[in-house]
Parts: structure tokens; sequence; C-alpha cells
């Protein structure tokens, strides 16, 4: 679609930031939602019109990866494991090209923003950056330095670590510091594998959690006096047989929660099948499960105030689905069918 053409969608608005249902119509022109009205209006496609998505973790490295043998964590993705050995023999143009076809198919997924932890430092990050070339992504790089240096790269959002316990705490300590330093956010993965690394995390202060699976209600507590938001990952938590996280208590505590799929290697990028996975199984709210894919994914990229809903002037980022595809038809709650039924195909188009 090109930007500058006004585009009107009409039919179920999911509006703003409560996710309000609204029979009515948004107008797109050059790329911003510049109106939304209740009632019937003609329209280039009529659907039920909703925000885009953001996944708030991913590793899109280990794309050539994909689908080994079930193994514990520590063999997968540990040093000199699984991953390790696969990317270590793999091509670099095989590596960029996995990359770009994960960023295709979270755009073909409803997915238009992603924050991915990029290893092997400023050549990792051009890796990455070579491979969203040219599409209408937005792309926040938790990037690593290089062996041996504490320095990270410029054009990364932030500082990605795996988690404290694989290194001295001085040394993670030193990363942290330079990346404040340069004005770089900063995450790191905790409470996965085992709950021994949340204390050290913590006091990293990071700006947000990953997974936390392993996190009880004391950790949780702490996280939550210390604003800290979380990235859950369930079904790489299932894959690897750690555990999955207690949302209801994150909810609880009022813990910002946003949803990431984590290696590409373990899950596909597609946020619909996390969404459902979630509702039906860690938190019975579907609206907060659909906030954690939008707005709150928003929050920790720093673009909510542009994205992550429906409102008038932010950034035109939202889709269209079939509300009568077969798949959908019959449905009592549209935001619900969305959370837990909606499939890749019963999106019309994305903007
Ligand atoms: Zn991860």
């Amino acid at each position: 679609m090109v930007r500058s053409e006004e585009t009107v969608l009409s039919g179920t608005v999911i509006y703003g930031d409560d996710f309000d249902i609204v029979q009515g119509y948004v107008c797109l022109k050059d790329g911003i939602i510049k109106e939304v009205g209740e009632g019937r209006v003609d329209c280039d496609l009529e659907g039920i019109i909703c925000p885009r998505f953001i996944n708030a973790h991913t590793h899109l490295g280990d794309s050539v990866a994909k689908d080994p043998p079930f193994m514990d964590l520590r063999s997968l993705v540990g040093p000199g494991g699984f991953k390790h050995r696969v990317l270590a023999r793999t091509a670099r143009s095989h590596l960029v090209e996995g990359m770009r076809r994960s960023v295709l198919d979270m755009i073909s997924t409803g997915t238009f923003g992603f924050l991915d932890f990029r290893e092997g430092g400023p050549e990792g990050t051009g890796m990455l950056l070579e491979a969203i070339q040219g599409l209408d992504v937005v792309c926040s790089i938790m990037g690593r330095p290089d062996q041996g240096s504490t320095e990270i790269d410029d054009r990364c959002f932030g500082l990605g670590m795996s988690s404290t316990r694989d290194m001295p705490f001085d040394l993670a300590w030193e990363y942290v510091n330079y990346a404040r330093s340069l004005g770089k956010g900063f995450a790191v993965h905790a409470g996965e594998a085992g709950k021994d690394d949340i204390e050290g995390a913590l006091s990293l202060y990071p700006d947000f959690l990953i997974h936390m699976n392993k996190a009880d209600r004391s950790d949780l507590e702490k996280v939550a006096r210390r604003e800290i938001p979380v990235v859950v990952c369930p079904r790489s938590n299932l894959f690897t047989g750690v555990g999955l996280p207690d949302i209801g208590s994150m909810m609880d505590l009022g813990i910002t929660v946003a949803i990431g799929t984590d290696n590409v290697m373990l899950n596909s990028v597609n946020i619909l099948e996390e969404m459902a996975l979630i509702s039906k199984y860690l938190l019975h709210d579907d609206r907060q499960v659909f906030k954690m894919c939008t707005l709150n994914g928003a929050k920790i990229a720093g673009i909510e105030k542009k994205t992550g809903s429906i409102l008038e002037g932010k950034e035109g980022r939202v889709m269209v689905i079939d509300g009568s595809s077969n798949n959908m038809w019959g449905s009592t709650d549209p935001l619900a069918s969305i959370v837990r039924r909606a499939r890749p195909s019963d999106i019309l188009a994305v903007f």
C-alpha cells in the first residue's frame, strides 16, 4: 500500500489503550491514523481492525538451526551447545537470509516491531541491519560487545545479556555501566533455568527482564517495587522444560508484561500462537494478553506514544482481520477470538 494514499478501513475497531470494541472506521493517511469514527462508511477494506504486534524478545540469529532434537537448555544454547555449533559452521550470507526470512514471517503474522538479542558485536548488528533492509519494521537491537571489549555498537538500542550466571559480576557491571554511559538500555535473561541469577540481574538495574518463569512471589514483589517490566516466552519455556511463568501474580502486582517468541530455532515468530497459549493456560484475560503484545511491547521499545494502539495521531501500524473467515465466523467477542484462535491466514492486510 502506498503510504501517501488515504485508506479507509471499516468494521469492528479495537480502539484506544483499553482496546474497546467499536463499530466504525479508521482512516489512514501518510502512515498516520488520521481519523477514527463510529458508523458505516464507504471503505477500501472491511474486517476487524486492530493494532499490529510487537515481539519483545527474539533471537533471529538461530533461524538457520530450526527444530533441533529435544534437549536441555544448557546443551541447546549453553557455551559450545547445539546452537553455537550450528552458527559457527554456517556461512554469513545464510545467517542473514535466515534472519530476513524470520522478519518476513513476522510481518505476515501481524508483527511490525521486535527487540532482538543479537550476538557477535558490531558484525552481528550489521548482519541484522542488512537482513531488514527495505522492510518496514521497527527493529530494536539488544547487542553484545565483542569478546574482550565492553564497547557496544552505537546502532544498538541497548545491551542484551544472556544471564549474570555466565560471567563474573564485575564484568557484567562494567558492561552495563558502559552501555548506560552511552544512554543505552539494558536487558538480561533471568529466572529461566533456575532462580539463582535473579538477584544478580536485579542488582544491575535492568530496563526489562526476560523469562522469570522460575521467579516466586517474593522475587516478583521485588520486580514490581522497582517497576521493571518482564518479557515472558512461554512456548520457549515449554520446549526447554523449565516451567512456565506466573503471569497471574505478575498482573496482580502491577508488573508490565510483554511477550516474546525467543529463539526462532525453537518456535515460530508467530505472536498469535503465543497469545492463544497464554490466554488458555496462563491468564484468562484476553484484553491483558492482547495488551502484552501491543501497547506493553511498545512501552519496552520506548515507542508507546506513537504506536501500540489505535488512536488518532499515532502511526497507522494496524491490520485487518477477516471476521467472516471459516475460523473467525461465529465469534461472540472479536478481541477474544483474535487472542485465542486467529491464524495468519485470517489477516487480510497489514499497514
Ligand atoms: Zn532469549
